[in-house]
Parts: C-alpha cells; sequence; structure tokens
C-alpha cells in the first residue's frame, strides 16, 4: 500500500505527504489538515480494510445461513471505531 491510496475519510481526499515519505514522516488531509505520520496513517488505513474484510464476511455467513434451515449464524460485535485514515475498498467475495 502507497500513501496515495489512503484518503481521509472525513473529506474523501487523498492524504498528502512528501515525495520521498519515511515511516516517520508526518503526512496530512490538504482539507482538513488531520495529520499524523505515514507508519500511523498506513496502519489505521490498514485495520480499515480488515475490519471491512471482516463485516463483509460475516453479512456472506449471514445470508448463508438465512437461505438455509439448517444453520443459524450468530453475527458477532461489529468493530465500530471510527477511522481517520481509509483506502478504497471493494469486498471481493
Ligand atoms: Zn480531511
Amino acid at each position: 500500500m502507497t500513501i496515495h491510496d489512503v484518503k481521509c475519510a472525513k473529506c474523501n481526499v487523498p492524504i498528502e505527504g512528501p515525495v520521498d515519505a519515511k515511516p516517520e514522516s508526518a503526512v496530512s488531509c490538504p482539507v482538513c489538515g488531520i495529520s499524523d505520520t505515514l507508519e500511523n496513517v498506513n496502519r489505521e488505513a490498514a485495520e480499515y480494510v480488515t475490519s471491512k474484510a471482516a463485516d463483509a464476511l460475516s453479512d456472506k455467513l449471514a445470508g448463508v445461513a438465512r437461505g438455509s434451515k439448517f444453520m443459524t449464524y450468530k453475527q458477532g460485535p461489529r468493530n465500530h471505531k471510527i477511522y481517520r485514515f481509509v483506502v478504497d475498498y471493494s469486498p471481493d467475495l
């Protein structure tokens, strides 16, 4: 993942940083100015994707269970963390 994939969750614009950004380099949203280190931003964006993938899988399993008389599926608790930094994510299931 590169920084160019990461967006500000609030403004939906790409996060900007130095061309030769290092993990400790500060990167920020050009609109609202929210800022963190590249390392933290990438980690949060990766968490966001993991959380989205888990939700999508959970929805899929729930759908399968609904269509079957022999299966019940109880959805686990969702992760309701608010992410500041996100990436475009489309479930591929
Ligand atoms: Zn922003």
